[in-house]
């Protein structure tokens, strides 16, 4: 299957060199020239497929330079109950008929990275190998918290490969720095970026693209890859659980099979909700994706009025996976709408590049408003849903599900609209101690505590349990300390690369 630049100006012969690449070389982003249009109309035949057996059909038909053996083996080891701690890995929670939570964060680091960069280091390496390309695998990855750790996770002391990590050295939670810092494995580095996401986002993009740069870690046996969403390999994994989601809830009898679905997907990067998309174009019914933004509320802007405008004031929230102005993946999303006219999706992005606003021809923005709807969440309805859900359902959410759940109840609000809808859960509540506490417990309790202290007391009132992960991380030692400005990302990059190997 071959894969194209939404630019129109880069080609990859096929998945594997899609994935290894990352970004294309005009700047733009891998999508394949045909996509499996509808092929899950006969998804129900996969009804009583595990989660792993599920991945391996979905990845399948993207992936498709692997063969089915190579997939199944490499999802086989990483899709199991030891390591996602439930055994349908991604389980459903049905809060009350018609309103369910896909729990995206059993996995190792908590958070819903896991589902796609537990296996993403799997794909890239037998990529590399399956090419012929035995240069070192050197991961650049920007985070807005949770991606880092993921990412961290999932390449620990993976033999010929290294995971160099930006976050925004004040932009994540205490208990994300927390989870980075302490960060074991000889291959990682933790580096902290004076600036917010956008910077360190724009920063690794920069160093990606730098021709000479390319070249001199090519002589010294080393290419770039990249574990963000931009990356084909991080997309595909995440389409798997809306199918799951759906499956599960038909198995259930939640949903009669082909009956018309609603998803909610706290978004940031675009990806998430991209992956249901894409979910949707391969044939599940879903009716409308809806698209929860926090205070950083430019999708929302987006989706109601078709203008883009990244030039506004940037917020710090209790969500900070979705503190993000620029959501790259919507940019796949606009070669769809443009029915792959590359042309336009150029020009657009430039635009945005240019002048930090672009907006959408009246054509795509009704296209649009067909599939998607876009609400925010301010801080105090996030802490509010949250402790509404608390007290009506002794059910925890984290900050960013709460966004979501916020959100879903605008929608229905708004449109009447009865759907059964599944809600994205994107984060382990016990990753954000310091907000959940806040808004489901008294003061006296919460003042002047530190996050890790909260987390027993969070447990102890809910009587709910800590993941594991999460429970001894104030007995590890801090082993990354570095913070850089974001104009010295490259030179620490290349310090990195060439000065002690
Ligand atoms: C990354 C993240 C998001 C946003 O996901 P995108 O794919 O960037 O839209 C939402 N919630 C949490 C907890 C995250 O870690």
């Amino acid at each position: 299957m071959e894969y194209i630049s939404t630019r129109g100006g880069a080609k990859a012969p096929g998945s594997i060199q899609a994935m290894l690449t990352g970004l294309a070389a005009d700047g733009g982003l891998f999508i394949p020239r045909q996509f499996p249009e509808g092929v899950l109309g006969r998804s129900l035949a996969w009804k009583d497929l595990s989660y792993a057996d599920l991945a391996t059909g979905i990845l399948s038909l993207f992936l498709t330079d692997f063969t089915m053996e190579e997939l199944k083996e490499m999802v086989g080891t990483v899709y199991t109950e030891e390591r996602f701690s439930s055994p349908s890995i991604t389980p459903v929670n049905t809060l009350r008929p018609g309103l369910g939570f896909l729990e995206l964060w059993h996995g190792p680091t908590c958070a819903f990275k896991d589902l796609a960069l537990q296996l993403l280091p799997h794909l890239l390496v037998k990529a590399a190998r399956k090419s012929g390309d035995d240069r070192k695998i050197i991961l650049l990855v920007a985070t807005s918290g949770d991606t880092g750790k993921a990412a961290l996770e999932g390449f620990r002391d993976l033999p010929g490969t290294m995971v160099i990590v930006f976050y925004p050295a004040q932009g994540v939670s205490a208990m994300q720095k927390r989870q980075m810092l302490t960060q074991e494995g000889e291959n990682t580095m933790v580096i902290g970026v004076e600036g917010n996401f956008d910077q360190a986002q724009t920063g690794v993009k920069t160093i990606f693209s730098h021709q000479e740069l390319g070249e001199r870690m090519s002589q010294a046996g080393m290419r770039f890859s990249s574990a963000n969403s931009i990356n084909w390999g991080r997309l595909i994994p995440q389409v798997v659980y809306y199918v799951w989601a759906y499956l599960s809830w038909v198995r259930e009898g939640s949903l009669q099979a082909g009956e018309e679905f609603n998803v909610v997907v706290p978004t940031g990067n675009f990806g998430n909700i991209l992956a249901a998309y894409y979910g949707k174009r391969l044939g599940l019914p879903i009716k409308k994706l809806i698209c929860a933004s926090n205070m950083n509320n430019v999708l929302t802007e987006f989706l109601r009025t078709g203008v883009y405008n990244r030039k506004r004031e940037f917020y710090q929230t209790i969500s900070p996976s979705m503190d993000i102005l620029i959501s790259s993946n919507l940019e796949r999303l606009l070669f769809e709408l443009a029915q792959k006219d590359t042309e336009r999706v150029k020009t657009l992005m430039k635009e945005l590049q240019e002048t930090g606003v672009y907006r959408l021809p009246a054509d795509l923005l009704e296209q649009l408003g067909a599939d998607f709807w876009g609400g925010y969440a301010t801080e105090e309805e996030t802490k509010q849903a949250m402790a509404e859900v608390f007290a009506d359902h002794h059910y925890l959410l984290d900050p960013h599900t709460a966004v979501g759940y916020k959100v879903y109840q605008e929608y229905t609000a708004h449109t009447g609209d009865k759907t059964p809808t599944v809600i994205a859960s994107t984060a382990s509540p016990y990753k954000f101690p310091a907000s959940v506490a806040q808004a489901i417990m008294k003061k006296e309790k919460v003042t002047g505590q530190e996050e890790l202290a909260l987390l027993q007391e969070i447990s102890q009132f809910t009587g709910t349990p800590i993941p594991e992960p999460l429970r001894d991380l104030d007995a590890k030692p801090l082993r990354h300390r570095k913070v850089v400005a974001a104009q010295d990302m490259e030179r620490t990059v290349r310090d990195i690369l060439f000065s002690h190997k």
